[in-house]
C-alpha cells in the first residue's frame, strides 16, 4: 500500500477563533509538508469558525475537513477520539500534528492507541530526513531527546505550542478547500463528559508549568520581606520560585528550586527579585521568554542577560508596583 507523505494538523478555537497555537501549527505543518513532498491538511471538530477556510489556507493548507454537530462544542474525549481514528484510518497521512496543549495532549494518545501508530510527545523540534526525528525535552528540560520513528505509516506528534510561531512571511490570501462532516453521534454512549475547566492556582502549580514566575534569591533576606513578594505574585498570577540560598533558608520548599540542581522552568515571564544570576541558577532559566531582574547591584551579574532591569533596592519597588496594581484595579472598578 502507497503511503502519501501527507502531513495532518489539528486545530483548536477559543471564543470562536481559532487559537494562535494552531494558526502557528499550519505553519510548521506547511514547512514539513514541503519537506516530505506531501501535501498539507487541517482538521477542526467543532463550533463554526467565521474565515476559517481562508485563514487555514493562507497558511498553506489546501484541505480543511470541518466536523460539526452540537456535541462537539465541548471536547468529549471519547467522541473525539472515535471522528478522528476514523477519519485518519481512511485518509492515512504521514504525520498527524497536534499542539500539546490540554486538549493536543489528551486526544492524540486516544487516537494514535486506536491507530497503533506511533507517537512523540511535546515536540520542540521535528526534522524529516531518511527517518522522520523528533526532538523532546527529557530530564525536566535538562536535555532534549532524538527520537527516530522508522515505523512504517502513520506518525503523530504533539509539539510544545511554545515553540511554535507564526510564520513572519506575507502569505498569499488562498481559500482552503472545506468537507464538511456532519456525524452521527446519536448512538454515542459517552462514559467521560468534560464540565469545564479550571484555571490552575499559581500558588500551587507546578513551576515547570507555570507561565509567570516570581523568583527569590538571598536579596530577599527574610520571611517578613518574603510576605510582600508573595503578594505581588498573587497580584499578578505568578508561581514563586526561587534559588538554592532561598531554599536553603527555609523560605521555599526544594520543589521551588530553579537551577541546576533544581527545575528548569520556560514561563513567558520571569521577575528575579534579588538575585545575583549564578550560572547554576540561569541554567534553570535559560527557556524562560522575558526576563526582569530587580537588584540593587548595578554591577550584578543578573543584568546580563535580562530584557529589563531595576535597579534598586526590592523593598521599595515591590510595594510601589503592588500600589499601582492596585491603583489600576480601583480605576477599573470605577469605570
Ligand atoms: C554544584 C552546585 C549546584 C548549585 N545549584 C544551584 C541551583 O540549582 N540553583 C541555584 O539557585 N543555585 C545553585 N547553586 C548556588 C549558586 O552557585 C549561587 O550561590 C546561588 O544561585 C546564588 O543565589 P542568590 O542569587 O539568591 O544569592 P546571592 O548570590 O547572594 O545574590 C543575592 C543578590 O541579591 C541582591 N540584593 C541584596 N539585597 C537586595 C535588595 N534589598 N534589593 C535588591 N537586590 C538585593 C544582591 O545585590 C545580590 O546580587 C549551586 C551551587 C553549586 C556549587
Amino acid at each position: 500500500m502507497t503511503m502519501h507523505r501527507d502531513v495532518w494538523v489539528l486545530l483548536e478555537a477559543e471564543d470562536k477563533k481559532i487559537k494562535s497555537s494552531s494558526v502557528a501549527l499550519i505553519d510548521e505543518g506547511r514547512r514539513l509538508a514541503v519537506q516530505l513532498g506531501g501535501g498539507l491538511t487541517a482538521v477542526f471538530l467543532g463550533q463554526t469558525v467565521e474565515g476559517m477556510d481562508h485563514l487555514v489556507g493562507t497558511h498553506g493548507a489546501s484541505n480543511l475537513y470541518f466536523i460539526h454537530d452540537e456535541t462537539l462544542h465541548q471536547y468529549a474525549p471519547e467522541l473525539y477520539e472515535r471522528l478522528l481514528t476514523q477519519l485518519l484510518l481512511g485518509k492515512k497521512p504521514y504525520l498527524v500534528m497536534a499542539a500539546a496543549t490540554s486538549l493536543g495532549s489528551d486526544l492524540m494518545p486516544r487516537v494514535a492507541a486506536k491507530l497503533k501508530a506511533p507517537l512523540v510527545s511535546n515536540c520542540v523540534e521535528i526534522r524529516v530526513g531518511e527517518d522522520m526525528k523528533f526532538i523532546k525535552p527529557v530530564q525536566n528540560g535538562r536535555l532534549h531527546a532524538t527520537v527516530v520513528c522508522k515505523a512504517p505509516g502513520t506518525k503523530m506528534a504533539t509539539v510544545d505550542p511554545d515553540v511554535l510561531t507564526i510564520a513572519k512571511e506575507e502569505n498569499q490570501p488562498k481559500i482552503a478547500e472545506v468537507t464538511e462532516m456532519r456525524p452521527d453521534t446519536e448512538g454515542d454512549r459517552l462514559s467521560i463528559r468534560v464540565t469545564g475547566f479550571l484555571k490552575a492556582d499559581h500558588r500551587t502549580i507546578d513551576i515547570s508549568e507555570a507561565e509567570i514566575i516570581v523568583a527569590i534569591g538571598r536579596g530577599v533576606g527574610s520571611e517578613e520581606n518574603f510576605k510582600i513578594i508573595q503578594e505581588f505574585a498573587d497580584r499578578i498570577g505568578a508561581a514563586i520560585g526561587g534559588t538554592r540560598p532561598a531554599v536553603d533558608a527555609g523560605i521555599l520548599p526544594f520543589e521551588r528550586q530553579i537551577g541546576q540542581t533544581g527545575k528548569a522552568v520556560s514561563p513567558k515571564l520571569i521577575i528575579m527579585c534579588g538575585i545575583s544570576g549564578a550560572m547554576e541558577f540561569t541554567k534553570g532559566i535559560e527557556n524562560a521568554r522575558t526576563k526582569v531582574a530587580i537588584n540593587m547591584d548595578r554591577q550584578s551579574r543578573v543584568f546580563k542577560s535580562v530584557d529589563l532591569g531595576i535597579v534598586d533596592d526590592l523593598n521599595r519597588v515591590i510595594p510601589q508596583i503592588i500600589e499601582h496594581i492596585d491603583a489600576m484595579a480601583d480605576e477599573e472598578k470605577g469605570q
